[in-house]
């Protein structure tokens, strides 16, 4: 693919007692986690689906069904890997990510530097090409009242470099 490409990712969990609070790769002490197939990590689950998105290769859900008992209780660290893969080998690298999280609580303000550094990582991009906020309802929705979490991510994939390619070496 010869020009940029901009993906939208959106994804919501509801809170369950009695699992730990993942967002972004990095587990938030919290009195719930989010109940899911998978870790229920809506913040890895929105950024795969923009991935897959900008990428045209369809949603979270195909690529990875809930109903596979291969993903059940797997760190979605996997997906947002995969996707990346899945783009590559489309000839699309990630530029940069934009990430926002719904919830009335936790505050994710003290856990920002952790997942952007993770998301960094996992993307094999510079932590300052990654962009995460956290922000509320204001008491609207699911959200505001404490049943879960949302999270939304807007991804650019960009064309590798020919020079990085390995066809051209
Ligand atoms: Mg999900």
């Amino acid at each position: 693919m010869s020009s940029p490409r901009v993906g939208l990712g959106f994804d919501a969990h509801p809170f369950a007692e009695g699992r730990p609070l993942r967002l972004g790769g990095v587990e938030i002490p919290y009195k719930h986690g989010l109940k899911g197939h998978s870790d229920g990590d809506a913040v890895l689950h929105a950024v795969t689906d923009a991935i897959l998105g900008a990428a045209g290769l369809g949603s979270i859900g195909e690529q990875f069904p809930d109903t596979d008992p291969a993903w059940k209780g797997a760190h979605s660290a996997l997906f947002v890997r995969r996707a990346r893969d899945l783009a590559a080998e489309r000839g699309l690298e990630t530029g940069n990510i934009d990430v926002l999280v719904i919830a009335e609580a936790p505050r994710l303000a003290p856990h920002t530097g952790a997942i952007r550094k993770n998301l960094a990582s996992l993307l094999g991009i510079p932590p300052d090409r990654v962009s995460i906020r956290g922000t509320s309802s204001n008491g609207l929705g699911f959200a505001g009242r404490g049943e879960g979490i949302a999270a939304m991510a807007v991804v650019l994939l960009n064309p590798k470099s020919r020079i990085q390619s390995p066809k051209s070496k």
